[in-house]
């Protein structure tokens, strides 16, 4: 069967002020797949997440989810953060609330679920992330591996078509980037539309159905993993691949 696009991307251009940071960005993403966008620091990665989930303004092109072009002010953009859900690099769970509460706060506020079923589906996710124990805990007790895993049932509990990822792991000590990854691999396995950005290349060319790699605002090579990581064509990829090793 034909996956279904998720996310088309055609000719996006992006500008803060005078500085052109997103240009003629054409990009799919089908269901179901895994699409890892890398690239140097100051490339656009992040820019082009935000965009996606409208947390920036493209200034033209266009983007299409799930085959519905958003324009904000038309669309409620509200709907559309709920199919396309984030993790970032720094997890922003809120400080005042316990696990739990973090994981069930959009559910009742935004979807207007009520509190015992988003409870029951919130602690379905904490096991499903191994912090069954962690519900009641407030989120300075954590490592940042386990907030960054509260961090990711929060996003799911809104149950998104697509989750983004900007660099999820950079902020972790290396002893805690594994957990992460094997909770996204598991997610990845599952059959869960995903964007990352991340500087793991052994997580891409494992985890990855296709390699976007970006420098200078500009998509310069993309490919399945296999080719990209073992054929690089564009002197650009090799460089930035030499770096990363
Ligand atoms: P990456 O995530 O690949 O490191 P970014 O998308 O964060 O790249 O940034 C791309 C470029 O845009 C960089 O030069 C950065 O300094 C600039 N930039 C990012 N966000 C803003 C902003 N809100 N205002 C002005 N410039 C920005
Ligand atoms: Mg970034």
């Amino acid at each position: 069967m034909e996956q279904k696009e998720m996310i088309r991307i055609r000719n996006l251009n992006k500008s803060y002020g005078n500085l052109h940071v997103l240009k003629d960005i054409d990009m799919k993403v089908l269901d179901s797949d895994v699409v890892c966008l890398i690239g140097p620091s100051g490339s656009g990665k992040s820019t082009l997440l935000r965009c996606l989930n409208y947390l920036e303004k493209k200034d033209s092109g266009q983007i299409l989810i799930e085959g519905t072009e958003v324009e904000p002010g038309t669309h409620d953009i509200n709907k559309i953060r709920e199919k396309v859900g984030m993790v970032f690099q720094h997890f922003y769970l809120f400080p005042h609330m316990t696990v739990l509460e973090n994981v069930i706060e959009a559910p009742t506020h935004v979807k207007k679920i009520p509190k015992a079923q988003a409870i029951e589906e919130a602690k379905v996710l904490l096991a499903k992330v191994g912090l069954s124990d962690k519900a009641d805990v407030y989120p300075s007790k954590l490592s940042g591996g386990q907030k960054q895993r509260v961090a990711i049932a929060r996003a799911l509990a809104m149950k998104p078509d697509i989750l983004l990822f900007d660099e999820p792991t950079s902020a972790l000590d290396p002893e805690l980037v594994g957990e992460v990854l094997a909770t996204m691999k598991e997610l990845a396995l599952e059959g869960m539309t995903m964007v990352v950005v991340t500087h793991e290349m052994s997580f891409a060319r494992e985890v990855g159905d296709w390699i976007v790699f970006m420098h200078n605002g500009r998509v310069v090579e993309s490919g399945p993993p296999k080719e990209f990581f073992s054929n690089p064509k564009e002197e650009r990829t090799k460089e930035f691949l030499q770096t990363t090793v």
